[in-house]
């Protein structure tokens, strides 16, 4: 039998990190069986739906690299794939579930459904409807239609049930039919509600595999009965864990950034995304933790999605970016560089000189293996750029308090004026030779000068920060350090 898996966000808002592991892991199960992946979209939520979500969802998807096979704008025979092109299906379900009695309409009003509410907690139940309008009469309905009452349409939901989901994650899945209500299945203006809605599409699109996020697991026996009730087959369910923050608590909004276009907006390579996503919730069997999409898809599996919460650690994101940051060659890494050191102003927008290419390529190459993500590259244009170092505080300040300070910049200074050419081999040769002639240790030579440049102690190579800074900038950069402090 084809795998068929699917992807259904609701676009009432960009893609999440939760989401986009929803995503990957269908994308993963269908490469894996060599199946296909659905996009859909669930916008009959008419308020909150838009189509910008949409497109952030699917630019985000993209951008992950995760294709799908069939859906929206790529098509299919299944389609339409939004569901609010595909409400006369709905209908013709509805009717079937009127007809054949598992379905009823309702004309309680919201008042009606609070008081009821109300009643039930105050007795300690559960809130749930208790089934008033089950067995209106043809003559009660015709008053609420003449009062202009609009009606929905409720499941009828049997009593007495243990609803069971053999879930491939979680395993065999209990429910009590008793505990559920008649459920809303159409809104009184006539658009489906998520449970009824979500069946139709999957059955209709012969979706064999349902795999989804944990919190929709309440609702799958709700939509176990609609199946049952069109006597249609259940698919496959399985449900992934929720993504906690280190605290244990949900992720959200103050755990950093939850939407994905955030990531491509700091820099993180798409590559390392998917890496860390594919590792919430899922475990590989060996020691290995990075993994591409290709290697993913064959070594994924459902049994080994685990039960317990999976934690979003920024650090080991980071750790991973980091990883594929070092993999990345420098003129992919200079390009997306490239909108950060514009936004700073150093290099101009949209055409470059050969020369400022250069530029640009020397300086990621220079701090490559020290960023994390590439929009830390705005933490390292002051030690490569400009005519002013930063201001020597604490203990770079005492460094320049050194007695052999005087003669080792001034000695630098000249060295610089000399050189044929600054790069980084002469750099080190010319730095080594200031110990020899000044016969002093590497520190009492390097540190200086690597304060006088950066007012700083630590940073990145010397020998690749001067020849980025260039000759007319070390130059001035001494001549600041010393007005400052030796004047
Ligand atoms: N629209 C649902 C959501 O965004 C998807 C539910 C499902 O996959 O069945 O959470």
């Amino acid at each position: 039998m084809e795998i068929r898996v699917r992807f259904a966000p609701s676009p009432t808002g960009p893609l999440h990190i939760g989401g986009a592991r929803s995503a990957l892991f269908n994308y993963l199960w269908a490469r894996k069986n060599k199946g296909t992946f659905i996009v859909r979209s669930e916008d009959t939520d008419l308020e909150r739906s838009s189509r910008e979500s949409e497109q952030n969802i699917l630019e985000s998807l993209r951008w992950l690299n995760i294709q799908w096979d069939e859906g929206i704008e790529v098509g299919g025979e299944y389609g339409p794939y939004r569901q609010t092109d595909r409400l006369a299906l709905y209908r013709n379900y509805t009717d079937q579930l009127l007809n054949s009695g598992h379905a009823y309409y309702c004309y309680c009003t919201e008042e009606e459904l609070e008081q009821e509410r109300q009643a039930l907690i105050a007795t300690g139940e559960t809130p749930r409807y208790l089934g008033k309008c089950r067995q209106l009469t043809p003559e009660q309905q015709a008053v609420f239609v003449a009062a202009g009452r609009k009606p929905v349409v409720r499941f009828r939901v049997p009593e007495g049930q243990a609803i069971h989901i053999n879930d491939q994650v979680r395993g065999d899945v209990v429910f009590e039919s008793d505990g559920i209500g008649d459920y809303v299945i159409v809104k009184s203006d006539g658009i489906p509600t998520y449970n009824f809605a979500v069946v139709i599409d999957d059955t209709t699109m012969n979706i064999t595999h349902v795999i989804r996020g944990e919190e929709h697991l309440s609702n799958t026996p709700r939509q176990v009965l609609i199946y049952q009730a069109l006597g249609l087959a259940v698919p496959e369910f399985a449900h992934i864990s929720l993504i906690l923050n280190t605290e244990g608590g949900k992720m959200s909004k103050r755990d950093g950034d939850t939407a994905v276009m955030d990531y491509q907006q700091k820099g993180y390579l798409p590559e390392a995304i998917v890496n860390f996503i594919a590792l919430l919730g899922w475990a590989p069997s060996g020691e290995e933790e990075f993994y591409t999409l290709d290697e993913l898809s064959d070594v994924f599996s459902l049994d080994r999605v685990s039960k317990s919460p999976a934690v979003f650690d920024i650090q080991k994101l980071n750790y991973i970016n980091a990883h594929y940051i070092k993999e990345a060659s420098a003129e992919r890494l200079a390009e997306l560089a490239l909108p950060y050191v514009e936004e700073m102003g150093i290099l101009p927008r949209g055409e470059r000189s050969a020369e400022q290419q250069q530029w640009l390529i020397s300086f990621i190459e220079a701090i490559s293996e020290k960023i994390a993500y590439l929009a830390e590259v705005k933490d390292y244009i002051h030690y490569f750029h400009g005519e002013v170092p930063l201001e020597a505080e604490g203990e770079a300040r005492e460094v320049l308090r050194g007695e052999q300070v005087p003669a080792v910049l001034a000695l630098f200074e000249e060295k610089i004026r000399e050189a044929e050419l600054l790069s980084g081999a002469t750099v080190k040769i010319l730095l080594k030779q200031m110990t020899k002639e000044l016969k002093l240790g590497g520190k009492f030579v390097y540190m200086p000068v690597r304060v006088a440049l950066t007012g700083q102690m630590h940073g990145p190579e010397l020998y690749d920060i001067i020849p980025l800074l260039g000759r007319e900038n070390v130059l001035k950069r001494l001549k600041v350090t010393e007005r400052r402090y030796l004047g």
